[in-house]
């Protein structure tokens, strides 16, 4: 997919407030400094369309940023690194549950996990959340570029161990890097996908 436009629509922190477009949605999260907003501006080939910064925690809304005028690419807030397992009403606030559950125009979750890191019980929780909301949703693994071909491939063998454990299969995933440009057109491609089905 060719992107041709991209444009910050609103910031808010309730999910009555979205836009009013039926227009396909498709919503990124992860933890807090996981990459998220650097892999935003990496698929959408723009420098600061989305903030970046060293400092975990700093978007704290729902941004709607309309792509191509097809769809919106909705940038969620970054969650906690809580070490113990919380429960997901604890680590999220209401607004984002809000928005998970509610959103009818909402057609995949993108849950960002830094390839660096081993399964944490947040983004499982998370993911296991998800799952039982009937929410649809792949998992971006980013950073690819920190670590060698071998140790990425064990780092996502761990995760598909693990979730296999519940799941029935690995949910679809994408390996990027915003430093290096790589995954974007596989994801692009995945979306398009989707807005064509
Ligand atoms: P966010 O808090 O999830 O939006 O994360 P940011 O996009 O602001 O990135 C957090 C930190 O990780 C910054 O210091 C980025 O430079 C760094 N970072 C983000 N993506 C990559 C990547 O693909 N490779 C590397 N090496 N660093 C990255």
């Amino acid at each position: 997919m060719h992107i041709k436009s991209a444009e910050f629509i609103t910031s808010n922190s309730d999910a009555a407030k979205c836009p009013k477009d039926r227009l396909p949605e498709y919503a990124f999260i992860g933890r807090s400094n996981v990459g998220k907003s650097s892999l935003i501006n990496m698929l959408t080939s723009r420098k600061s369309l989305a903030k970046t910064s060293g400092r975990p925690g700093k978007t704290q809304l729902i941004n709607h940023f309309l792509i191509n005028h097809d769809w919106f690419l909705v940038d969620l807030p970054g969650y906690g690194y809580a070490k113990v397992s919380k429960s997901i009403k604890k680590v999220f606030q209401k607004f984002i549950t809000q928005y998970l559950e509610q959103r009818e125009q909402l057609v995949t979750a993108f849950v960002l996990v830094d390839i660096r890191h081993k399964p944490q019980p947040v983004d499982q929780d998370f993911m296991q959340y998800l799952g039982e909301k009937g929410i649809p949703f792949s998992i971006i693994f980013t950073k690819a570029d920190k670590l060698k071909p071998k140790a990425i491939d064990n780092h996502v063998e761990d995760y598909k161990n693990i979730l296999l454990e519940t799941w029935e299969e690995m949910p679809n995933y994408f390996i990027t890097s915003s430093s290096k440009d790589i995954g974007k057109e596989e994801v692009l491609q995945y979306i398009d996908s989707l807005n064509q089905s």
